[in-house]
């Protein structure tokens, strides 16, 4: 698989813009040294957010999970999970064997309205699909355990029960704040009449269940990430650092910490490498002032700010002559999936680029104007790779690790043709010589990850 292969030399192509398109995109462009004061605070936060002391106050969150011990390979048993909070609501049933799983999933949509209503509603909904796929799959007269992959904010207080703290990434079901998002679940279940298939045995955030699914088989995988809708990582910390866990200690004195790293620079933090057009995101978004970080990063927002800095560039009359259009004026209008498809062209080559323009109602468009797009493009998403390596390396750096794994999913990293290469390139730099580092597509860590979480918390072998 390609993205296992670190050694593969590749040219990452850099499109040459106008030197004034160039110059007006300056801030845009991280250097070095942006990216190690951005180390420094992300570390900062991150121990902040692990302390007693400054935990309430703190922005990084680090919340424990109670994960505390990676797969053995040796799970088994049937399992359903349900991945809600990405760019797909599924439901999955997997079957677990020694080193070998089978797995059927589907997609369903989550109406928007659902996602901005009440929580009822939105866990009533959740609860409808999932009756739909047993019924499908034949399950009606099975109980079996499922592993609930939800991937918000998330205070956890057992392995299956956690608080709502807040919505992010477009989801506002705030009179669910502050409750149990198990017990909301389990209600709905209730409702649906479905209660007597499922038992629910664990909560789990993406990125856990990412990191689960690499460690599955990467014995050195001791970090996972997401780069999708939204961003976050989790880590495995040793447990005198973690200093908010309350469970028990389970014996391999370590656990699973969801940094919840999207919220960084919430307390202005970030504001020395913000641009205006971040600052409009923010400010036009559902949750203002929240996930400032993942702003700057995910695929919510990459598109709508490659728009905002085309605009920036029209603007300032060195770009398409100073012309716009009606839908170029329009909010999200502009896909994140666009950013992947023009870089994904070869170097010289713009006929996606072409297209995609003239289908948001530019025409006459100049070779250099298509340059210029494929290069604002390329400042986003090299941005976002960048900021990602430097959280990367970061943990990194708090694990201590002279070794490590990293799994990574989300639509992001899986669909942009250079993601995972800016990253490489960057952490090179960035990660302390002689540590050794790999980063691995996690297959499919939202139902995978979910189901041997359950398996950790409902079989014999722990
Ligand atoms: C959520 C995280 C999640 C991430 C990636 C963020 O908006 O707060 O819990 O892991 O998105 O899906
Ligand atoms: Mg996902």
């Amino acid at each position: 698989h390609k993205r296992t292969c670190m050694c593969r030399p590749l040219n990452i192509p850099r499109t040459k813009p106008t030197p004034e398109v160039l110059n007006l995109l300056k801030d845009l462009q991280l250097t070095d040294d942006n990216l190690k004061q951005y180390m420094k605070l992300l570390m900062t936060d991150i121990r902040k957010g692990l302390a007693r002391a400054t935990h309430p106050t703190s922005i990084v969150k680090c919340y424990p999970t109670y994960i505390q011990d990676l797969p053995t390979g040796r799970e088994t048993g049937k399992y359903l999970a349900l991945d809600l909070g990405g760019t797909n609501f599924r439901v999955l049933v997997i079957e677990l064997e020694k080193n070998h799983f089978e797995m059927t999933s589907r997609t369903f949509v989550i109406p928007q309205d659902k996602m901005v209503g009440s929580g009822k509603d939105l866990f009533d909904h959740v609860a409808a699909c999932l009756h739909v796929f047993i019924k499908e799959q034949k399950l009606e007269q099975e109980c079996l355990p499922l592993g609930f992959t939800y991937s918000f904010p998330l205070v956890q207080e057992a392995l299956n029960k956690g608080i709502i703290e807040r919505w992010t990434k477009g989801f506002k079901c705030d009179d669910v704040l502050g409750r149990d998002v198990v017990q909301l679940l389990q209600d709905s279940l209730v409702r649906r009449g479905i209660q007597k298939n499922v038992k629910i045995q664990a909560v789990i955030n993406d990125t856990a269940g990412t990191l689960m699914s690499c460690a599955w088989k990467s014995p050195y995988c001791r970090i996972g990430l997401i780069v999708g809708t939204g961003t976050n990582a989790c880590y495995v910390e040793k447990l005198t650092n973690a200093e908010m866990f309350n469970g028990p200690n389970k014996g391999s004195g370590v656990v699973l910490i969801n940094c919840e790293w999207g919220a960084f620079g919430d307390d202005g933090t970030l504001n020395f490498i913000r641009t205006p057009e971040d600052i409009q995101i923010d400010e036009t978004s559902i949750n203002p002032g929240k996930q400032i970080h993942e702003k700057m990063i995910s695929g919510m927002y990459m598109g709508e700010l490659v728009r905002l800095l085309i605009l920036r560039c029209v603007k300032a009359r060195l770009l398409f002559g100073g012309r716009d259009s009606v839908d170029l004026n329009q909010k999200d209008k502009f896909q994140t999936k666009y950013v992947s498809e023009i870089e994904a062209q070869k170097p010289g080559n713009h006929d996606r680029c072409k297209a995609i323009l003239e289908n948001l109602g530019m025409q006459n468009l100049s070779d250099q104007d298509l340059q210029n797009v494929r290069f604002i493009c390329e400042c986003v998403s090299r941005r976002a790779a960048h900021m990602c390596a430097a959280g990367l390396s970061t943990l990194i750096k708090k694990t201590e690790e002279k070794r490590i794994t990293i799994g990574i999913d989300g639509s992001v990293y899986r669909h942009h043709p250079y993601f995972h290469y800016l990253m490489m390139e960057k952490m090179k730099v960035l990660v302390k010589p002689g540590v050794v580092f790999d980063l691995m597509l996690s297959e499919d860590g939202s139902g995978r990850g979910a189901a041997l979480t359950a398996a950790s918390a409902s079989s014999s072998i722990y």
